[in-house]
């Protein structure tokens, strides 16, 4: 998906996103959706929007696939690259802008698509808020059944306590 650069006109362009792609790390369930402004301010061009999209992701507790929904606000400015040369004349604060780099009249969104989509999944992710994942020691998914061994974990110090009350 490309813009032409020449062909923005002055008042900005309106896009709306309904992409089929592939990413290599995680597998979108969903096309990739969503509303992007873009503005010319020469040299650089400024993309504005939100984007989202559903993927299949393993939950870090439990293993279990899930699909999550991913929300991706877009703030990128792109600027020539041949800007990168002119040392010294970038003054851009890295942290609070996202940068990216256009040569020519082209800018390639669906890298960009990609990136954000990767950028806004959790590195922890998580099927639910509560899930209670694997036993680390039996393995049973404590999601659909108990086992012994967690439950003597938790209740150790419990059970020390009800010992001793026990011998008063
Ligand atoms: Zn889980
Ligand atoms: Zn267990």
């Amino acid at each position: 998906m490309k813009i032409l650069i020449s062909e923005i006109p002055d008042e900005g362009l309106e896009l709306t996103i309904d992409e089929t792609l592939e990413l290599d790390v995680i597998k979108l369930v969903s096309p990739v959706k969503g509303q992007l402004s873009i503005r010319k301010i020469m040299p650089e061009v400024v993309i504005q929007g939100e984007i989202t999209a559903s993927v299949e992701l393993e939950c870090s507790r439990c293993l279990k696939n899930y699909t999550a929904e991913i929300n991706a606000p877009i703030i990128v400015t792109y600027h020539p690259t041949g800007e990168l040369k002119a040392e010294g004349k970038r003054e851009i604060k890295e942290d609070e802008l996202e940068t990216g780099f256009y040569s020519g009249n082209e800018l390639e969104l669906t890298e960009l698509l990609k990136e954000q989509i990767l950028l806004n999944v959790s590195m922890k992710p998580l099927c639910s808020e509560t899930c209670k994942g694997i036993c680390p020691k039996c393995g049973t998914d404590l999601n659909v059944n108990k086992c012994s061994c967690n439950l003597d974990k938790t209740d150790s110090r419990l059970e020390v306590l009800k010992e001793l009350l026990r011998r008063e």
